[in-house]
């Protein structure tokens, strides 16, 4: 039996919180609701601010893209410590 669902209508990754837009499967309504950052991927129980009901959520992922900017970062900075070794040779 699965219980209340809180499906994720629309999702923003700001620089400190999850924004998520979610829908209960209980009363159909669709509210908004922030989440640690540390959350992402998680499965969160909470209640309906609407009707109370305690239910779930899969909280998304950062997407690829913004995953991506980081790796590029990385990236950089390990490229720039590789050259400054060789010339020492
Ligand atoms: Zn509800």
């Amino acid at each position: 039996m699965a219980g209340t669902i809180f499906r994720v209508q629309s999702h923003k990754f700001s620089q400190d919180n999850i924004q998520t837009t979610l829908v209960c499967s209980k009363c159909d309504q669709v509210f908004s609701k922030d989440f640690l950052l540390d959350l992402e991927g998680q499965t969160i129980e909470f209640k309906c601010p609407v009707c109370g009901t305690a239910g779930e959520t899969d909280l998304p992922y950062k997407s690829a893209e913004e995953r991506e900017e980081l790796d590029e970062d990385i990236e950089d900075i390990e490229e720039e410590g590789e050259e400054e070794f060789e010339e020492e040779y």
